[in-house]
């Protein structure tokens, strides 16, 4: 896929022969030729920048390859906003679509930022249901009970174990009930999943995760099929929140993108081999990955899955002594709270990314004290395999 040609009215800029590649443009504001030609880009009669916090040609660049990735093959226009970070695109959506006395229905085992961010919209006066959302009895049972749900939101594959959610059936019954569905893309990315064709409303990113690919940034992405809801509803939360991303993070994703495919490609066929010797050794009890063909969640992931994906999980025996002790082993694999670069990064759930969890929602969402996740990079598998063999001992 080919970017617009890109142009800045600036003759030191739009030269006769332009950069190859999207310019990092690092401006506060831009330049009108004429008083009018200001009103009418403030209008929206001519197409325009105006003032950083409200675009910008790096950012807005970074914004529609995006979106047009979450389109991917289909005829469907969408529409992007490239924002600060995944949660200020998070928050932008939820502060949008959510209104008091609205009730929100999410799965329990959310990223925690997302879980946190929900908590506070309750002092908005929403309402926050959770429930499995793979089972659909229970699901429509309690979307019956309620009335005034406003947004279903959703992760799929979840953190860290893996679980994969019905994204087809589940923007029916959103719709049924006069809900939207927001899915939050981070994990599959649009190489491997694409929720918007699935019947998906709004999607969401954090590129600080694969679509930068290289951990140098911290952004985040909205993506919806809809042009009102996105100039209506979502782009004055962002001018007026703040969430707006910076071009260095933007230009950081142009960059990544170019790779995307390429590397899930790699990322997925490195974490089917991680996850094959995982299975096959004594000392692990189980192991997570969507690429496992008696995965508890098998029929929705060959429906739904172009690529496995990255990320897995698995589980030690000897639980967290064993965790502990494997970790601090490593040599090759890095200890580090994120996830999607291309280098081979571990994280111990138990005690880093959920450690603000009760322990009984942990241990019912599988994340028991020997559960270590693992983001697959793309190095030569056989390095990330003679590490993770040497470390379980
Ligand atoms: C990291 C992450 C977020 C938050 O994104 P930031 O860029 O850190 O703000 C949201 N959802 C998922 C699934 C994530 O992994």
């Amino acid at each position: 896929m080919k970017l617009a040609s890109f142009s800045v009215k600036d003759p030191r800029i739009e030269q006769r022969n332009p950069p190859h590649q999207v310019p990092l443009v690092a401006a506060s504001s831009f330049i009108f030729d004429s008083l009018e030609q200001g009103m009418d880009i403030f209008d929206g009669v001519e197409p325009g920048h105006i003032y950083g916090r409200f675009g910008n040609p790096t950012v807005d660049a970074a914004a529609d390859k995006i979106a047009a990735l979450e389109g991917y093959g289909s005829d469907m226009a969408t529409y992007g906003l490239f924002c600060a970070s995944g949660m200020a695109a998070i928050s932008t959506v939820l502060l949008g679509l959510c209104k008091p006395g609205h009730v929100l229905l999410t799965q329990e085992d959310l990223y925690g930022g997302t879980s946190a961010l929900i908590d506070t919209l309750g002092m908005r006066g929403v309402q926050r249901l959770t429930a499995d959302l793979r089972d659909s009895e229970s699901l429509e049972d309690k979307l019956a009970e309620v009335s005034g749900t406003c947004v279903v939101y959703v992760e799929t594959p979840s953190n860290p174990t893996l679980r994969c959610t019905d994204l087809s059936y589940l923007a029916d019954l959103a719709h049924h009930y006069g809900a939207l569905l927001v899915v939050d893309n981070t994990f599959a990315t649009p190489v491997a999943q694409q929720p918007l064709l699935l019947g998906a409303d709004v999607v969401v990113h954090s590129t600080t995760k694969y679509l930068n690919g290289h951990g140098t940034g911290v952004a985040g992405a909205i993506v919806c099929r809809d042009k009102q809801m996105m100039d209506d509803t979502f782009r004055p939360i962002y001018r007026l929140y703040g969430g707006s991303g910076n071009p260095w993070d933007a230009w950081l994703v142009l960059n990544g993108l170019k790779t995307l495919p390429l590397r899930m490609e790699r990322h997925s066929a490195n974490a089917q081999r991680v996850t094959d010797f995982l299975l096959d050794h004594p000392k692990v009890k189980s192991v997570n990955y969507p690429g496992i063909p008696t995965h508890p969640d098998c029929g929705t992931i060959d429906k739904q899955m172009n690529l496995h994906g990255g990320m897995l999980s698995f589980e030690l025996e000897g639980g967290l002594e064993a965790a502990r002790t494997f970790m601090n082993a490593l040599k090759f694999c890095t200890l580090t709270p994120t996830l999607g670069d291309v280098d081979s990064l571990v994280l111990h759930p138990a005690s880093m990314s959920h450690r603000s969890i009760p322990k009984e929602i942990r241990l019912r969402n599988g994340i028991t004290d020997g559960l270590v996740r693992l983001s697959v990079g793309i190095e030569d598998v056989e390095d990330i395999v003679a590490d993770i063999d040497h470390a379980i001992g």
